[in-house]
This record gives structure tokens, sequence and C-alpha cells, in this order.
């Protein structure tokens, strides 16, 4: 197992383990944002910087998705590295200038404000990090939102900028931005589930019992398919678990509770 030597720390980790792998496994914080263990690193956002000792020179590397391959030496709290953490930090604050998760973050790292003009409102508050990209298509299996234009006119938005029939409606997008810029919007009147700004709307699930919003009515489904696909009906009572797909989170605790006679009537 190689060593890494963070700030003075050894670490040892499994080989092919990242930079980010041994800070953490040590309790060292190094600022993410573009980096979700549930998905492939591709080190978009540059906020992991560290600088490697290169023996006679040091280089500035992404310790998310540098690979530990044999013992290395590692500087996280240099001047050089936390400035570069810094600049790239500015850079991504005019581009989201309104983000709340944003502006925690450089304060965190000691960030006050951005040197750089904000960027256009086409551009949405969005820092381009493609988590939710990922996340869309490595884990959801859907791929309903990608990168669309260039340069300064470079989004993430559903094909052709229009509601893709390809998303579900999950809301894992929502889940993964880190700067809160996809949001979950209901539309009670119509009983459907919006996730903007890709503009996809499904219908929605509410609770049989109380109404609340549960989940759109495709994940609903797809539940019941994976549950059924993977146990078949001999092992598993589908009637159950369909009636409980559509009860919220606290009415299924609630009906559990008085099933096994811990709440008295
Ligand atoms: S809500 Fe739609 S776009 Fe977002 S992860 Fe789910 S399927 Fe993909
Ligand atoms: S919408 Fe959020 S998760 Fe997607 S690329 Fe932009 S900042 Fe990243």
């Amino acid at each position: 197992m190689p060593t890494v030597t963070i700030d003075g720390r050894n670490i040892r980790v499994e080989k092919g383990a990242t930079i980010l792998d041994a800070a953490r496994k040590a309790g060292i914080w190094i600022p993410t944002l573009c980096y979700h263990p549930a998905v492939s690193s591709d080190a978009s956002c540059r906020l992991c910087m560290v600088e490697l000792d290169r023996g006679d020179w040091r280089q500035l590397v992404t310790s998310c998705n540098y690979p530990v391959r044999r013992d290395i030496t590692v500087y996280v709290s240099s001047e050089r590295a936390q400035q570069a953490r810094r600049g790239v930090m500015q850079l991504l604050l005019a581009r989201a200038p309104e983000s709340e998760e944003l502006k925690a973050l450089a304060e965190r790292m000691g960030v006050q404000g951005t040197p750089y003009p904000n960027v256009t409102e086409s551009q949405r508050n969005c820092i381009l990090c493609g988590l939710c990209v990922r996340v869309c298509e490595e884990v959801i299996g859907c791929a309903a939102i990608s990168f669309a234009g260039r340069g300064v006119e470079r989004v993430v938005a559903a094909p052709f900028r229009q509601p893709s029939d390809d998303c579900i409606g999950c809301g894992a997008c929502a889940a993964v931005c880190p700067v809160g810029t996809i949001k979950i919007r209901l539309h009670e009147d119509e009983q459907e589930i919006e996730i903007s700004p890709f503009k996809s709307r499904r219908k929605l699930l509410t609770c049989e019992q109380c109404g609340a919003p549960i989940v759109s009515t495709v994940v609903s489904e797809l539940a019941v398919d994976r549950v059924q696909m993977q146990f078949g009906q001999a092992k598993t009572d589908l009637t159950e678990f369909r009636e409980r797909v559509r009860l919220c989170p606290k009415c299924r605790r609630s009906k559990s509770a008085t099933r096994f006679g811990t709440v008295m009537a």
C-alpha cells in the first residue's frame, strides 16, 4: 500500500485511491464541488487543487482524480495551493453569484467576493461542473441532459433545449447540484412535478392518505418494476409493496407502527 504524505502526515491508501481519498481518510479538508463518490470524477471545477512534490519542483494537480500508485508527497495548505484554489473560487463566484451554497464555501476558504464580472443571465447560475449530467447518465441511466453550446454560451440542457421525454422526474440532478441551480417545482393544480431549468414535467404521485407529494409516477412505477424483476412475484408481496409506494414516508411509518402494535388506537 503506497503512502501519501499530506502536509507532513503519512496516510496509507490502496493503490489507485486518489489524493482526495487519502485526505478524507485522514480528516484533512480539501474543498470540492464537482466531486461525488457515486459518479466518475472529471475534475472540471478544479477546486480541489493541491501541490504535488516532484522532487526539484512542485506541480498543481486536482486531488479528486489523481491516482496514487506509489509513495507521494502533497501539500494541501501551502500558500501556492491555497492561492490556486482561491483563484478558482473567484472565477466560480462570477458564474454563480447568487448561490448561497457557493458563498458559504467561499467564506470557509477565506474568499471575499470576486473581481470578475458576473456571467450572463442565460447561463443561469451554473458552474458547469457536470455533476447533474453524470448522475443522470451513470446512476439513473437516463442521459436526459447534457452540455450544449460552446464557449460562453455553454450550458447544461435537455436535447434541443426542450422538455425531455427521457427525464423521469427523479430529482437526482437537483439533489447533487452543488450550487442549487436545479430545482424541483411542484405544480399542485396540474398534479405535476417540474425539473427546472430543464422544463421537464412528470405526473406527480401524492400520498393516498394525507395528500403529500411523494415522487413522480414514473419513478414509482419503475420502483415496482425493479422490485418485481429483482425478487419476482414468488418472494415479494407486490400488492403490499404497491400500497406502500403510494404512501408518503410519514404515513408509511405510521401504518407499519400500527400493524406491529406500537401505536394505540
Ligand atoms: S430528474 Fe430528469 S434530468 Fe434530473 S437526474 Fe432525473 S432523469 Fe435526469
Ligand atoms: S446545473 Fe448544477 S450540477 Fe449541473 S453543471 Fe450546473 S452547477 Fe453543476
